[in-house]
């Protein structure tokens, strides 16, 4: 098992000290005095204003602890789940309070026969704030992240005043992806569109063309992610387009639930029991329907499937989980799939699960990972085991590949586990030094900061 130095913390699992503790509870992220869970937006800025220690904002905790992390005294940790909801809509948009559960927005648009334009992530546990504020996205070439759909951003500023944002304003790209250290999310103005059926069409093929099939599935459908299982070189593909006639009347008839074709393939299932079998030994999990073997027994018998994008797509099982994200330039992806091929083949890592790759389009925000390009993020997974630990070889080869892909200039999700001494943030952002200037500007004090942020901003 791996060591605790790894970067990668232990989860405890059953702790329960009454401190507060992150989503994997692999972190202490403040006493519990140190919570406030204001009300209203007027108690909330009385209490910025009135702070003098550091101030971080939960969402729903789902990033490494790192983020949201206060340790002095007098320091706070809000907790904005009071202030959540919809709170306006018309024909294109909809304003929801920041604190707002992702699900609860796509439950409340496709009740209005809606989606946002941005696909949405694998799961839907997160705040809509602590989404913007990490760059969260799905996949599909013409889209971007969630942050980009967002047409006005109001923020608590740190001196207890209110501030909105909207596209027109200077700091708008900073305030967007804002990482909780710009001020406090209390509402977003998102961009709507008219909710669409999508046919996913699900296929198992070779690895070996993978480097050029990449650009093949993002340019000629709206929607694909694939799953590279890199030790059996076969990659499992899904790619969807709007659905026919035909498939909506079904859909429909299906009571608007997720149509799944008869037609199943077993061309995954090999390989899914090799995987599983290493999940297996990495995780000692003895039930068979475990939740991290779920997120790979899905993949057997697979068939295509016709829904809407929530339905078709943000489907994950959230499992206590050490996930890396990096985005890499969409034009550079083959040549990083050769690398990691020729990397793959000399070393012979030991792969704990797939490679997830999903590309999306340019987006606005500064700091995004995807900020200004076309963008292949290649994501990697190691599940914990069932005592909190996690296997030294998955932990190896994460610390591999992302060295890997660092050195080939790729930018990290900001809401996942990365090593910050790999990075040159001012020469991978081209508007790093124009966010911090806004950040001088919106929080000359620094009160939103933590020893985290202060040092990834302040180096
Ligand atoms: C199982 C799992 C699956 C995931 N799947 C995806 C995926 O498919 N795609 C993807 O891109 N990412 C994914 N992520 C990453 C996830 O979307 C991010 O970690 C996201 O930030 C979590 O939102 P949260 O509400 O939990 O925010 P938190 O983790 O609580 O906070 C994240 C950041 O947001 C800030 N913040 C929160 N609320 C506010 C506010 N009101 N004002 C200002 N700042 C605020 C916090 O201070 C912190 O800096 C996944 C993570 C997990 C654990």
């Amino acid at each position: 098992m791996a060591r605790e130095n790894s970067g990668y913390p232990r989860r405890k699992p059953d702790a329960d000290d009454g401190k507060i503790v992150n989503w994997a509870r692999n972190a202490t992220l403040a006493d519990s005095s140190a919570v406030s869970a204001p009300k209203t937006e007027e108690e909330l800025c009385r209490l910025v204003a009135a702070s003098r220690g550091k101030i971080r904002v939960m969402g729903s905790r789902m990033s490494p602890g790192r983020m949201l992390k206060v340790v002095a005294e007098g320091d706070t940790l809000l907790d904005l789940s009071q202030l959540r909801g919809l709170i306006a809509m018309d024909e294109q948009s909809a304003t929801f309070a920041g604190s707002t559960p992702m699900h609860e927005i796509y439950e409340i648009l496709t009740a209005a026969g809606k989606m946002l334009p941005s696909s949405p992530g694998v799961i839907a546990a997160q705040t809509l704030a602590g989404a913007l504020a990490t760059g969260t996205h799905g996949q599909g070439l013409q889209q971007s992240t969630i942050a980009d759909e967002a047409l006005s951003i109001r923020m608590v500023l740190a001196d207890g005043s209110v501030a909105d944002f909207d596209r027109s304003h200077p700091d708008f790209h900073a305030v967007q992806l804002g990482m909780g250290v710009l001020g406090v999310v209390t509402r977003v103005t998102l961009r709507t569109c008219a909710a669409k059926i999508y046919t996913c069409h699900k296929n198992a093929v070779s690895g070996d063309t993978l480097e050029q099939d990449i650009y093949d599935w993002n340019q000629n459908f709206v929607l694909s992610k694939a799953w590279w299982f890199p030790n059996e070189n076969q990659v499992h593909v899904w790619t969807a387009r709007e659905a026919n006639g035909e498939e909506i009347a079904q859909y429909r008839a299906n009571n608007s639930d997720l149509v799944k074709q008869e037609e199943t393939s077993d061309a995954m299932n090999e390989t899914v029991e090799q995987t599983l079998e290493h999940m297996r030994s990495d995780t000692k999990i003895v039930d068979e329907n475990g939740k991290p073997f779920r997120t790979v027994t899905r993949f057997k018998d697979f068939s295509d499937v016709t829904g809407d994008v929530y339905q078709v797509f943000c489907r994950g099982i959230a499992t206590p989980q050490i996930n890396v994200e990096i985005g890499i330039p969409l034009a550079r992806a083959g040549e990083i799939i050769r690398q990691i091929k020729a990397w793959h083949s000399e070393t012979q890592p030991h792969m704990h699960y797939p490679i997830i790759l999903r590309c999306t389009g340019p987006s606005e925000s500064w700091l995004s990972p995807s900020y200004g390009a076309d963008t292949c993020f290649f994501g990697f997974v190691v599940y914990y085991a069932e005592d909190g630990s996690l296997s030294e070889e998955g932990v190896s080869f994460l610390q591999a590949i992302e060295k890997v892909l660092a050195a080939e200039g790729g930018r990290p999700h900001w809401g996942k586990y990365f090593d910050e001494s790999l990075y040159r943030w001012p020469e991978i952002y081209p508007q790093w030094q124009a966010f911090r200037q806004v950040r001088d500007t919106l929080d000359p004090q620094r009160k939103f900061d933590n020893e985290f942020t202060a040092e990834l901003f302040d180096q």
